[in-house]
C-alpha cells in the first residue's frame, strides 16, 4: 500500500460491519463517516469489496448535495476562499463538506491541500467536514476515492460538497467530471490577463471569480474581470444554456461572496428545471464507469507476463524505426490474448 494512504481500519478498533458503516454514515456520525472514507480509500481488495457493499446500501441516499469544484493556482486564495464561503454557508444552516484533491500527495507524502490549519475556523465548525482526498491511481482509477467520498458525505447529509484542487495536471478535468458546477479562482495579474491560464480551464468553468479584489487591487481586478468576460464571449455561443458569469470577490473581506453563491444556486435551479443537471450526472457516471474499465484493463494488460516480456524489445524496435507502432501494438494485444497474429501482406 502506498505510504500516503490513510490508515485502513486498524485491528485495534472494533471492526465495523456493512450495516454499522451504513447506519453510522446515515446518522451523520462523523467518526464513522471518517472510517467509511478510509475504507473507500484503502487499496486492499477485502476493503474494496466491503466499501462497495456499503456504497450500494447508501446509494439511494446520495445525490442531494450541490457538488461544486473549486480550482486555482497555489496562492490564488483557495483555502481563504473556502474558509469564507464555507463559513457563510454554515452560517445559513447548511452542512458543508470540503474534499481537497491533492495531486502532489503521492510524491511529497504530505498534503499541500486539505491541511486543517489552512481553514482554521471551518475545521472547528460542527456543520463542516474537511478531508484531503488522495488523487493517486488506484483500484478503479484516478478520482475514484474522491467520487466515493463525495457519495459518503451526501449520505451523511451534507448539503454542499466543495471539491478543491490546484490547477495542476489532470486534476482539473478530473474534478470537472465529478461536480455540477465548476468555479475557477483567478488573480488580476500584471500584463496580459489571459497569460498563463490554460484555455481548457476556461472551457470547463461555470463561473470565474477574480479573487483578492480588495484595497489597491480593486481597479486591476475590475480590469481583469472585463478582459475575462470578453474572452469568454468569444469562446461561448450566444445560445449556450449558461452564460458563464465573471465576478470579483475578496475572500479576505467576504465581499462578493453572496453574489457569487447566488450564481451557483441559480445554476442549480435552472439546470434542475431544464433536466440538464440530471443528464450531466448520468453522463459523468457512464464516463466514469468506462474510465474504470479502461484503467483496469490497461493495468492488467501492462502487468501480463507475456506483455512484460515483449515490451522492452518492441519499444526498442519502435524507437529505432524498425517496426511500425501499429504492428507493435498488435503484437502486445496478441500476447495479452486479444486480436489476431499480425500478418503483413507483401
Ligand atoms: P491557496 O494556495 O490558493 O490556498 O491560497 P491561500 O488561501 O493560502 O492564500 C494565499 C495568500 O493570499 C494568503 O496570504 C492569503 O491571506 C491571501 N489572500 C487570500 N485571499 C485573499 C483576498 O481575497 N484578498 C487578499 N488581499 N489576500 C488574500
Amino acid at each position: 500500500m502506498p505510504p500516503s494512504d490513510p490508515p485502513a481500519p486498524g485491528p485495534k478498533r472494533r471492526e465495523l460491519s456493512e450495516a454499522d458503516y451504513a447506519s453510522g454514515v446515515l446518522a451523520g456520525d462523523r467518526a464513522i463517516l471518517g472510517r467509511a472514507i478510509s475504507l473507500v480509500e484503502s487499496n486492499a481488495r477485502g476493503h474494496h469489496e466491503l466499501a462497495q457493499r456499503v456504497l450500494t446500501q447508501l446509494l439511494p441516499h446520495t445525490g442531494k448535495a450541490q457538488r461544486v469544484g473549486i480550482s486555482g493556482v497555489p496562492g490564488v486564495g483557495k483555502s481563504t476562499f473556502i474558509e469564507a464561503l464555507g463559513g457563510m454557508l454554515t452560517g445559513r444552516g447548511q452542512r458543508v463538506a470540503v474534499l481537497a484533491l491533492d495531486p502532489s500527495s503521492e510524491r511529497s507524502k504530505g498534503s499541500i491541500l486539505g491541511d486543517k490549519t489552512r481553514m482554521v475556523n471551518l475545521s472547528q465548525d460542527p456543520r463542516a467536514f474537511i478531508r484531503p482526498s488522495p488523487s493517486s491511481g488506484s483500484l478503479g482509477g484516478v478520482g475514484r476515492k474522491t467520487r466515493e467520498t463525495m457519495l459518503l458525505c451526501e449520505a451523511a447529509g451534507f448539503d454542499v460538497v466543495l471539491v478543491e484542487t490546484v490547477g495542476v495536471g489532470q486534476s482539473e478535468t478530473m474534478v470537472g467530471d465529478m461536480v455540477d458546477f465548476y468555479l475557477v479562482l483567478l488573480l488580476a495579474g500584471a500584463g496580459d490577463e489571459l497569460q498563463g491560464i490554460k484555455r481548457g480551464i476556461l472551457e470547463l468553468a461555470d463561473l470565474l471569480a477574480i479573487n483578492k479584489a480588495d484595497g489597491s487591487n480593486e481597479k486591476s481586478a475590475e480590469r481583469a474581470r472585463r478582459e475575462y468576460e470578453s474572452a469568454l464571449e468569444l469562446m461561448h455561443g450566444k445560445d449556450d444554456e449558461w452564460k458563464v458569469p465573471v465576478v470579483k470577490c475578496s475572500s479576505l473581506t467576504g465581499a462578493g461572496l453572496v453574489a457569487l453563491w447566488a450564481h451557483v444556486e441559480r445554476h442549480r435551479q435552472e439546470t434542475t428545471v431544464s433536466g440538464s443537471l440530471e443528464r450531466k450526472r448520468k453522463q459523468q457516471l457512464l464516463r466514469w464507469m468506462w474510465q474504470m474499465v479502461e484503467s483496469e484493463l490497461l493495468y492488467t494488460l501492462k502487468h501480463h507476463p507475456e506483455v512484460r516480456k515483449l515490451r522492452p524489445e518492441l519499444e526498442r524496435q519502435v524507437r529505432a524505426g524498425e517496426l511500425t507502432a501499429t504492428l507493435a501494438a498488435q503484437q502486445l494485444l496478441t500476447a495479452f490474448g486479444l486480436g489476431e497474429e499480425p500478418t503483413v501482406s507483401t
